[in-house]
């Protein structure tokens, strides 16, 4: 009789549980010396470290997470009992949070994080620092929590000039992602123009000796409504969203896309956004976190054994997995619900969800709650798509024909390409 395996995290089951046991015992731990939260932290903080014999950067990011934790009891007691969390995990929740302090949004996110940490399957692949970031990205409001008056993230935007005394001046500059990917964006476009390198094109730029070239960015968003998601940059907050709303000049429905299928090798361009749109980052097995806009789009059954290009065959995967799964060191199976499982050499298996803003409903909770912001979830909006697949800029509106069916997956409804001129 076939029955249904009982969902988990890769990392917990009985080969991995010194890491489930060492989680619990660093939180038993810093939760026994952390004060109560107006403390004098300075002064906790440089007697634990120099009790720990660890920095005092690290004492107080475990101070902070201890603080940050009671607020979420949800959470940690999840955390308690699947032992779940280590310190780089712990780190990014703390670091996305610590500036949250309306009650009803941590109650809120303390709810969906629990969920979004909360395997589905078995043999999942726990998500990791970078997926979590994402994930709780962007935070709502910057009102400061008391803790975050000790914060050591150089979070103050800027651009910063430190001269070596070697002969070289560094800069450094702290930006928004989208800005930074703008930035970017620009600056390898015009080197690829000039055939340069980023150093010159930067100059070149600066000195009006080059000239901004054409450019095209993607942004996804539910339908009838501003752009949530910048590809590259990740969740917009809503000034963010607003300003790239103004840039859009093409909409495209992405569910035709998602069921598309080409003949040749390369996928066009719709089915790359669709693919990069779902899965949001590399599906290799061990969650690395880069950023599907840095992947290459790998066929799941290669093209030379009949995989279709179609984005049901297609995935985003970082050169470092995409050469292993090259060189044979991990093999890829699909089940017949379309889900997808690692393997290692010994049998081993691992599963990993696609967490792009096209993917599952609860990816969207960083753009849905966070940004409370309205979600028009039964509005179609169509309009011809004049310009195809946008070699040099134009505009491309889509559509999705989930809306009404399914709320939370109908947000999930346009994407947009835009193109700097
Ligand atoms: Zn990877």
């Amino acid at each position: 009789m076939h029955t249904t395996p009982h969902p988990y995290y890769r990392h917990t089951d009985p080969a991995a549980c010194w890491t489930t046991h060492r989680n619990r015992q660093d939180l038993t731990f810093w939760t026994s010396v952390t004060p109560d939260d107006d403390a004098d932290i300075d002064t906790t903080t440089s007697h634990l470290a120099a009790r720990t014999s660890l920095s005092t950067t690290t004492t107080l990011t475990w101070l902070s997470i201890v603080q940050l934790l009671r607020h979420y009891p949800v959470l940690a007691a999840h955390n308690h009992d699947l032992g779940l969390l280590d310190h780089p995990r712990l780190r990014a929740i703390e670091h996305a949070l610590i500036a949250v302090d309306d009650p009803d949004i941590i109650t809120e996110v303390d709810k969906h994080l629990t969920t979004f940490l909360t395997p589905t399957k078995a043999a999942e692949a726990l998500p990791g620092p970078t997926t979590i970031r994402r994930f709780l990205t962007p935070p709502p409001h910057r009102t400061r929590h008391p803790a975050a008056e000790h914060d050591t993230h150089p979070r103050a935007l800027g651009i910063h000039f430190r001269t070596t005394g070697t002969g070289h001046t560094q800069i450094q500059a702290v930006l928004a992602a989208d800005d930074a990917l703008d930035i970017h964006t620009i600056l390898r476009a015009t080197a690829t123009a000039e055939d340069t390198t980023l150093h010159d094109a930067l100059l070149g730029l600066l000195r009006g000796t080059m000239h901004n070239p054409k450019v095209v960015y993607n942004l996804y968003g539910p339908d009838g409504d501003t752009p949530t998601y910048l590809a590259g940059a990740g969740y917009l907050d809503d000034r963010q969203a607003r300003r790239w709303a103004e840039r859009i000049t093409h909409t495209r429905t992405m569910d035709p896309p998602a069921h598309t299928t080409t003949l040749t090798y390369r996928p066009t361009e719709e089915i790359i956004r669709a693919v990069k749109g779902r899965d949001g980052t590399c599906r290799g097995p061990e969650d690395c976190g880069i950023d599907a806009e840095a992947c290459d789009v790998d066929h799941v059954l290669n093209h030379t054994d009949g995989g279709p290009t179609t984005p049901s065959n297609l995935q985003c995967l970082c050169r470092r997995h995409h050469l292993r799964k090259t060189r044979g060191d991990l093999n890829l199976v699909m089940d017949a619900q379309g889900v997808w499982s690692w393997t290692y050499p010994d049998g081993d298996v691992v599963v990993t969800h696609p967490r792009g803003p096209l993917s599952r409903p609860g990816t969207l909770f960083a753009q849905s709650f966070m940004q409370r912001r309205a979600q028009r979830v039964n509005k179609r909006r169509t309009r011809p798509d004049p310009g195809g697949d946008n070699p040099g800029g134009g505009t491309t509106l889509l559509n999705n024909p989930h809306n009404g069916q399914s709320p939370p997956r109908a947000v999930v409804g346009r994407g947009a390409s835009i193109s700097r001129v």
